[in-house]
């Protein structure tokens, strides 16, 4: 596998590790979509995902999943394959023992608002993917990219919530603290070296305080030595 694949999962892996207690060994909710586009691209996802995700993996399913792809594999017999592909990983209770769901709204259900079960959810179905972007808190996604395990990057709204976040411990911090802590105040900029060009008065306040000035400093102004002295005679 290439590092830079490698480098990409673990950085996304690092950010829901550190705003939503992610933690390895990880568990992969496994749908129907995600293990027919396994099969088709000879994805074999017993080894490539524990080792795209660079750790201990438990890859699961529900029996809402299994039966669901169970019943369309006897109306569509291309799905037979798929259906043996997802039945071989360990079935997770979902609650819907003995009244089985929609596929999908098994896995919504189980992620619920927020992960509770802390799932990276496997799937290559854009409607539940899109659920998940919008409606779940703290899930990666998984996905297979040209055959290639690949994990969602973020949404914005999952990085608002995480600097929503910081804004209310600043402000409970403020609440708690209250007057007594102050930011420093801001230094004031200091007046750069006078000596610099961007001190030189513009040529023409020069040219309008030598008019007035002529005559009567003219010889001062011979007196001075020095690069000043010298800038101005170029001047006259
Ligand atoms: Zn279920």
């Amino acid at each position: 596998m290439k590092i830079r694949r490698q480098k990409k999962s673990q950085k996304i892996l690092a950010f829901f590790q550190s705003n939503f207690a992610l933690q390895a060994p990880y568990t992969v909710l496994l749908d129907a979509t995600f293990c027919r586009a396994a099969l088709e691209g000879k994805v074999l996802i017993k080894e490539q995902i524990p080792k795209y995700l660079g750790a201990q993996t438990k890859i699961v399913t529900t029996q809402c999943i299994i039966l669901e792809v169970e019943k369309l594999s006897k109306i569509s017999s291309k799905l037979y394959g798929t259906w043996i592909v997802v039945k071989q990983f360990p079935v997770h209770k979902c609650g819907h023992e003995g009244d089985p769901v929609p596929a999908s709204f098994c896995a919504k259900s189980l992620l619920g608002k927020n992960n509770p079960g802390k799932y990276i959810m496997a799937s290559q179905d854009p409607e539940l993917r899109s659920h998940v972007h919008q409606e779940v808190v703290g899930t990666p996604i998984l996905y297979l990219h040209q055959s290639a395990p690949t994990l969602e990057k973020p949404t914005k709204k999952v990085y608002k919530l995480s600097s929503h976040e910081e804004t209310t411990l600043k402000t409970l911090k403020r609440k708690h603290f209250g007057e007594t802590i102050q930011e420093p105040p801001r230094k004031k900029k200091k007046a750069k070296n006078p000596h610099s060009l961007s001190c030189k008065k513009s040529k023409k306040v020069k040219q309008a305080n030598q008019q007035k000035t002529d005559g009567k400093r003219k010889r001062k102004r011979h007196k001075r030595k020095g690069g000043a002295a010298k800038d101005m005679s170029r001047s006259e």
